[in-house]
């Protein structure tokens, strides 16, 4: 404990065990927002309520709510006191900030299609999801569980519910990321298409991409080109028998495939600008920190996402992994990644919520709007 602030160990415990919601909190939670709605809950690591603890410390806090799955018997309470919201169990404490929705979430756009179905916002980026499902399965996502795959949406559609996203009155995204769902073959020209609608509108705000570098997908010098900010190329896991199982698609195009092309896409990108997710806690430590170490030697940026088992997958009854063995994780991770130079991401303090990483508690003027009740 002594490592940690109070903030940060608690980071840890929340994203293992999460929190109840007292009735004092949700009473006061109920008059900040529209209708009661305080999860973007629209992706497995994204289901829970967005915290800042102790000004510092940005953290998405699974909720009974959206995982019933495994945070049934958590020691952990967001409350609500004459200072405003606290967290507290296990004897300690933090201040709490809440993260309101934006005013866009939960509404529908000119097409009479609802707005979330192409973007989301959590922190200050927007999430654009240009597919309707994925033509890959993973088992720990719920993106193929939640929609059959059937292609790329309107491309028109997407660049009015981003600029929705980015005027936000409440909420306003300050930067974009492309993610959530793999393209099949016939839809890659869309796909590509989308990239460069995007990018050609909005680039100069940071317009990142997070895909899986399927064949002819992804030309790293032409989106260098048109302005991309940083790529997130996947690895999730290392283990070769479980990624059979748990990511059959993915695995197929192999791991020296992604890992070539991580490589490559920092010789043109520099490796800053490039990073890879792990999920922490399906597969051994010394598998995740294995591949801690093929990123970092290649100069490109381990991000560990916290495996948080979704209700609509497979594995919903798998459990998390522990703050302990979070703790571990991000602990052996940070020093693997330092010997190569290299810190763990991402580097934008509002998108650590779900991730292992802290806040470099840099301020900026365009913060996202934080809640913090007091009376
Ligand atoms: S490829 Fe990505 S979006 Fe598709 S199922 Fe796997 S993790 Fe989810």
């Amino acid at each position: 404990m002594k490592a940690y602030s109070a903030s940060q160990f608690l980071k840890f415990e929340l994203l293992a065990r999460g929190a109840v919601i007292s009735p004092a909190a949700r009473k006061v939670l109920a008059t900040l927002t529209r209708d009661g709605r305080i999860s973007p809950a629209d992706y497995a690591s994204t289901s829970g309520v967005i915290l800042r603890l102790d000004s510092t410390e940005w953290v998405n806090v699974p909720v009974k709510e959206n995982n019933p799955n495994f945070v049934e018997e958590t020691p952990y309470t967001l409350d609500h006191a004459a200072n405003g919201f606290f967290v507290h169990g296990n004897e300690l404490e933090a201040q709490a900030e809440f993260w309101p929705l934006p005013l866009y979430h939960g509404t529908t756009g000119a097409n009479g299609r609802p707005l979330n179905n192409y973007v989301v916002t959590h922190g200050d980026r927007v999430r654009l999801s240009p597919t309707i499902g994925c033509a890959m399965e993973c088992t720990f996502c719920n993106i193929p569980y939640d929609d059959t795959y059937a292609g790329v949406k309107p491309v028109e559609a997407m660049i009015v519910a981003l600029r929705t996203a980015l005027t936000d009155p409440i909420q306003p995204a300050r930067h974009i990321l492309i993610s959530g769902g793999t393209p099949g073959p016939p839809h890659v020209r869309q796909m590509q298409d989308v990239y460069y609608r995007v990018l050609s509108e909005f680039a100069p705000i940071g317009v990142d991409i997070m895909m899986a570098p399927i064949a002819g997908l992804l030309d790293v010098p032409a989106l260098d080109e048109l302005g991309v900010n940083e790529l997130s190329i996947n690895l999730e896991l290392w283990d070769d028998r479980l990624a059979a199982t748990v990511m059959r698609h993915k695995h197929r195009q192999s791991r020296e495939y992604y890992l070539d092309f991580l490589e490559r896409a920092a010789g043109v990108l520099g490796g800053q600008r490039v990073r890879s997710m792990l999920m922490v806690g399906i597969e051994p430590l010394e598998s995740t920190l294995q591949a801690v170490e093929a990123i970092a030697v290649r100069g490109c940026v381990p991000v560990l996402s916290p495996f948080r088992p979704d209700p609509a997958t497979p594995m919903s009854s798998a459990p998390p992994p522990t703050a302990e063995a979070l703790r571990v994780a991000f602990e052996q991770a940070r020093v693997i990644a330092g010997s190569h130079g290299v810190t763990l991401g991402p580097a934008c303090d509002p998108c650590t919520h779900n991730t292992l990483t802290f806040a470099s508690g840099t301020r900026r003027s365009n913060e996202p709007r934080l809640e913090r009740g007091a009376l």
